[in-house]
């Protein structure tokens, strides 16, 4: 179906942060598949271990045990806040996922009236029927139906979502950094009140760590930051390296509701997604990984804001955190995207006028010297032409 407005590029194969077409051409990833490469194209420890289990076993389904998803349920529980994992195959149904467990909770605590969730302007949570609900964006919404109930959208505010609290609230759901809407960080004072009313009223709160989970923040879980923890997180994206697996990672009390029968999925956790989400741990728990992702990451943050200095007519702002950074253009992000690509280097559209950049986390820092060339190439080409135009 067209649901797609693609660019006319295709990749034969790639290697570290680099992508090659067939003709041999060379671009600069810093889009990483929208924050899921998260460890570079053709990572040799993930090739080596799919390739393995390729040849073993590809799936037998839960309705046996699967000892290398229990290893990656006890390796996330142990490197975590959570004491339960459940796997699934993308974003939107893992976050279905944590709304499901969240929902139960509260049936399985004798209040099954607190069913509502609280979401946030500017909110991306997915695509299924609810998450599209939670996300409330009208653009999404249209053409396809009643939107689901029992989701609250409030304006991004600690007070917003205070106010919209009722005896029917079962949660609060956020993404620590807010992702497709242009890279907005919920302030660390913000996400511990949300914890502290969460905690006044009864209710759970549920991260959605899809895009800001897998070290993408420079910690494995964005919420490391704030020094609160969470009753669920949702995780995809990054999690299997390019191989789609999601996750629900909760409490044990949060999750005392999913008992056998409860939720289920017949790809979830199969045997070769969990081995790359196993061998993207193991690359992850090295000693020193998370420190080279900060001091990479803060390098290039640096880089950005010098060249936003020597770009004002291009760039107007560099946020982010980790490697989940975006620059926001004074000229249309589209326009920025196209310099870029004419100077083989890829980025991701997100809201707010705004162009993520989001490398591998491995990527060296020769590849950040570059990419920083190929950004301030373009600049320099679209400066000279709006002075031209003015
Ligand atoms: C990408 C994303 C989703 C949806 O993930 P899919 O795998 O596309 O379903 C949900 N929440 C956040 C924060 C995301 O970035």
């Amino acid at each position: 179906m067209s649901t797609y407005a693609r660019q006319d590029l295709a990749f034969e194969r790639g290697e570290g942060s680099y992508l090659f077409t067939a003709d041999g051409r060379r671009y600069l990833d810093f889009g990483s598949g929208i924050a899921v490469t998260s460890l570079g194209h053709a990572h040799p420890h993930l090739v080596q271990a799919v390739q393995a289990q390729a040849a073993k076993l590809w799936h037998t389904s839960n309705l046996f045990r699967i000892p290398e998803q229990e290893r990656l349920a006890q390796r996330l529980v142990d490197n975590s806040f959570a004491d339960k994992a459940f796997f699934c195959n993308s974003g939107a149904e893992a976050n279905e996922g944590a709304v499901k467990c969240a929902r139960k909770y509260f049936a399985v605590s004798g209040k099954p009236e607190k069913f509502r969730i609280i979401t946030f302007e500017g909110a991306f949570h997915g695509r299924t029927l609810a998450m599209l609900a939670a996300t409330n964006n009208a653009k999404y919404l249209d053409g396809f139906g009643p939107k689901v109930e029992g989701f609250d959208q409030v304006e991004f505010s600690l007070k917003a979502a205070k106010a919209a609290i009722t005896p029917e609230t079962a949660a609060i759901m956020i993404e620590p950094i807010q992702g497709e809407s242009g890279i907005r960080s919920v302030p660390t004072e913000m996400l511990r009140g949300l914890r502290q009313l969460c905690d006044e009223h009864d209710l759970l709160l549920i991260l959605d760590e899809v895009q800001t989970g897998m070290g993408r923040t420079g910690k494995l879980f964005a919420y490391e930051w704030s020094g609160i923890t969470p009753d669920i997180i949702s995780l995809a994206k990054g999690l299997g390296g390019g191989f789609p697996v999601g996750a629900v990672l909760a409490t044990a009390e949060a999750a005392k509701g999913m008992t056998p029968g409860t939720h289920g999925t017949t790809f979830g956790g199969n045997i070769m997604s969990m081995t790359a989400g196993n061998a993207v741990l193991d690359v992850m728990l090295e000693p020193g990984f998370f420190d080279g992702v900060q001091k990479r990451s803060s390098y290039f943050m640096q880089q950005l804001v010098m060249l936003k200095d020597r770009y004002p007519e291009v760039i107007e702002d560099v946020r982010g955190q980790g490697f989940l950074m975006a620059v926001k253009t004074k000229i249309p992000n589209t326009e920025f995207q196209t310099a870029l690509r004419d100077e083989h280097m890829l980025g991701v559209l997100a809201g707010d006028n705004t162009l993520r950049l989001i490398p591998p986390l491995t990527v060296p820092e020769k590849d950040i010297v570059e990419g920083i060339r190929r950004l301030e190439a373009a600049c320099q080409k679209l400066q000279d032409k709006s002075k031209a135009a003015a």
